[in-house]
């Protein structure tokens, strides 16, 4: 293909992803991402990667796309805007994380990315790929920023100048060259710290890391153990993930409402009183959480969340 059809085919691409309700979408040459290898590394090398001991097997597969997708030229990096101002009504109930107010995302992204392909095997029948959303060794930040979408913000999180921080990542990797977005070299964050300021448990560290023994995400979801005694007071409200340091971030000051119908939280779930989140029992837990990523923790793991932070709640 010469270098003018790979650019018109890669705008068709763009365009496309566009109709199919992605915010934002990026290329990327694919290769072996080894700086983001290196700090993996470093990072699982320090323990702050807690309980996460599947980040440290075969870091170098996780840093290679060849190894998941053999043959894979290009990776396109999608973003989806989750951002929403409609949430739990009550202020003195469990607060849930803003992308865990409705359906699972994971089966929406994998299947947009899947269409996305059928119509690139429209116009290059040769082409062929493999579609991830948080499901595959693939480095999903790393990627974003190579294909252009923004940069890690000093929360870790990609920042995209047009829509923020409150995206999810996709990934689709083709075996077909294509016309490659640029990263950005400029960090900007600039001198602002209120992301690391604003941190409750003090989890960002000032090298654009995350000590995932402190942070609330991690503590309320992949954590199997119990959440530390001292992480409990500063939990506030948060039984299942955390929004502080992208709710602070002046790039999230104009965020959007998001398009998605099945990301809008049930009435039934934005109603749910202190009383009900109190004695919330495994079926309720089963009919108001099944489908969405809040099951992903089971009952008995969420009402571990419930009683730390059921401590936090204000009185009556
Ligand atoms: S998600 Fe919450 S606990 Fe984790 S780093 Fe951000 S502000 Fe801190
Ligand atoms: S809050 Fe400030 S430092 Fe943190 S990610 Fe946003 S711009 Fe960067």
């Amino acid at each position: 293909m010469t270098a003018k059809a790979e650019q018109n085919l890669s705008e068709l691409i763009r365009q496309k992803s566009a109709d199919l309700g992605f915010s934002i979408c990026g290329i990327a040459r694919v290769r072996h991402l080894a700086e983001a290898e290196a700090a993996l590394n470093k990072w699982t090398a320090s323990g702050m990667h807690d309980r996460m001991n599947y980040l440290t097997r075969d870091p170098a597969g996780r840093a290679d796309p060849e190894k998941v997708f053999p043959g894979a030229k290009s990776i396109i990096v999608t973003g989806l805007n989750y951002y929403t101002e409609k949430r739990q009504r009550h202020d003195d109930v469990p607060l849930l994380s803003v992308y865990a107010l409705g359906k699972d995302y994971h089966g929406i992204i994998t299947g947009k990315l899947e269409e996305l392909l059928e119509y690139i095997k429209t116009l290059v029948p040769e082409a062929e790929g493999k579609a991830f959303c948080d499901d595959a060794p693939v480095l999903e930040k790393p990627w974003a920023v190579e294909a252009g979408l923004g940069w890690r913000g000093k929360h870790s999180v990609v920042i995209n100048e047009s829509i923020g921080s409150f995206f999810f990542i996709g990934e689709l990797l083709l075996n077909i060259a294509l016309d490659y977005n640029k990263p950005l070299v400029n960090d900007k964050c600039g001198n602002c710290s209120l992301c690391i300021d604003s941190c409750p448990t003090g989890a960002i560290n000032t090298d654009r890391t995350i000590d995932a023994r402190r942070c609330i995400a991690n503590l309320t979801i992949g954590n199997r153990g119990p959440i530390p005694e001292e992480i409990i007071p500063l939990m506030g409200r948060r039984v299942y993930s955390c929004d502080t340091c992208q709710e602070v971030c002046p790039w999230n000051r104009d965020a959007k409402q998001h398009e998605v119908q099945e990301f809008i939280i049930s009435d039934e779930l934005a109603e749910m009183t202190r009383e009900e989140w109190l004695t919330l029992d495994n079926d309720r837990f089963n009919r108001l959480f099944r489908g969405t990523p809040v099951e992903r923790v089971k009952y008995e793991r969420f009402k571990r969340n419930i009683e730390a932070v059921s401590k936090n709640l204000p009185s009556d």
